[in-house]
C-alpha cells in the first residue's frame, strides 16, 4: 500500500459541480435536495476513516433512498440512490463531464503514476474503498476515492467490512503501516531459487492493523500480483552477481536491501532484496562460490 495525503477537495463542491447541469432538470432537483445529505456523510465518512472505523458507517447503506427490493421491475423508475451512483459515472468519469476535473486530480496524485493498493500496478482507474452499489452517498466523495489499478480493484470487488479487522488499507488515513515492515518474502533452494510473498506483521503493530495487513494482502490477492515480478528481476540480478565474489555478492544485496526498505518499506522489491540478504546460501550460489573467490583474489592480485 502506498500512503497518499488526503485529497483538498471540498466534498460538498466536488458534489454541487457534479450534478450542476444533470439532465433532465427533475433529476437535477432531486440530486440538489439531498447536497445535505451527502455533504454530511462524508463528513462522517472523514471522521471514520481517521478512526479506522469505516465499517460503523453500515447505517449509511443504502442510504438515502434504502435498500431496493429484490424484485427487479425493470419498468420501475430509477431512485435517487440510482441516480447517485450514475454520478459518479455519468458526471465525473465522463471526459466531457463538469466532475472530470475532479477525477483528474485524484488520478494524478498517483506516487509515480502507481495503484495505491498494490503499490505494483499503474493507476488507471478511481477505486471506491465504500463501494458505489451499497453507499451512493459516497459515489463521489474524495476521501472514498483512491487511485488504483484495475486489477485491485477487480479484487476488491464491492466486499463490505463488518467489523474492523474486515477492512483493507485505505491510503490516505492508515499512513502509519508503512512504519512497520510486514511484507516478507521466502527464497527456497536449490539455485535459482523460487520466490513468494507473504504478509506477516512484526508482533508490534496493533493487532487490528495486523489483521487488516493480513486481509489487504489476502483479499487484494497481492502474491499472485507481486510473485511474477520476481522472476525477470532475479534473472537480472543473477547475471550482474555472477560478475563478484560471494562477499562483494552479499554486500551488494544488503545495500539493495536496505535502499528499497527506504524507498517503499512494504514493497515486493524490499521484501525480496531483504530476503535474498538475509539468505545464508544465495550470494554464495550465484557468484560462483570458492571459483568466483579465487578469481576475485587473482584479480586483485
Ligand atoms: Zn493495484
Amino acid at each position: 500500500m502506498l500512503p497518499l495525503p488526503r485529497p483538498t477537495l471540498d466534498a460538498r463542491k466536488v458534489y454541487e459541480t457534479c450534478i450542476s447541469n444533470a439532465r433532465p432538470a427533475r433529476v437535477r432537483t432531486a440530486l440538489q435536495q439531498v447536497a445535505d445529505q451527502v455533504a454530511a456523510a462524508a463528513a462522517a465518512y472523514t471522521e471514520a476513516a481517521t478512526k479506522g472505523e469505516l465499517h460503523t458507517l453500515a447505517a449509511l447503506q443504502h442510504q438515502p433512498e434504502g435498500k431496493p427490493s429484490k424484485k427487479s421491475d425493470k419498468d420501475q423508475p430509477k431512485t435517487i440512490n440510482d441516480h447517485l451512483k450514475a454520478t459518479y459515472t455519468s458526471r465525473m468519469v465522463h471526459e466531457k463531464s463538469k466532475g472530470r476535473v475532479f477525477y483528474n486530480i485524484l488520478l494524478a496524485a498517483a506516487p509515480d503514476g502507481r495503484c495505491t493498493l498494490c503499490g505494483q500496478g499503474l493507476a488507471d482507474t478511481l477505486d471506491h474503498q465504500l463501494p458505489k452499489d451499497g453507499y451512493p452517498l459516497f459515489a463521489v466523495a474524495p476521501d472514498n476515492l483512491v487511485p488504483a489499478c484495475r486489477s485491485c480493484n477487480t479484487n476488491k470487488r464491492d466486499d463490505v467490512a463488518v467489523v474492523a479487522e474486515e477492512q483493507t488499507l485505505h491510503p490516505y488515513f492508515d499512513t502509519d503501516v508503512n512504519k512497520y515492515i510486514w511484507l516478507v518474502a521466502r527464497v527456497s533452494a536449490p539455485f535459482p531459487p523460487a520466490v513468494t510473498f507473504h504478509a506477516e506483521p512484526p508482533s508490534s503493530m496493533p493487532l487490528v492493523l495486523a489483521a487488516r495487513v493480513r486481509h489487504h494482502f489476502s483479499s487484494l490477492q497481492l502474491a499472485r500480483t507481486y510473485g511474477p515480478q520476481a522472476a525477470p528481476e532475479l534473472r537480472t540480478l543473477n547475471r550482474s552477481l555472477k560478475r563478484l565474489a560471494p562477499p562483494a555478492a552479499s554486500q551488494h544485496l544488503h545495500e539493495l536491501a536496505e535502499d528499497w526498505t527506504v524507498e517503499q518499506p512494504n514493497s515486493w522489491q524490499a521484501a525480496l532484496y531483504r530476503a535474498l540478504a538475509a539468505s545464508c546460501w544465495y550470494a554464495w550460489e550465484v557468484s560462483g562460490g570458492p571459483d568466483a573467490t579465487a578469481r576475485s583474489a587473482k584479480a586483485d592480485g
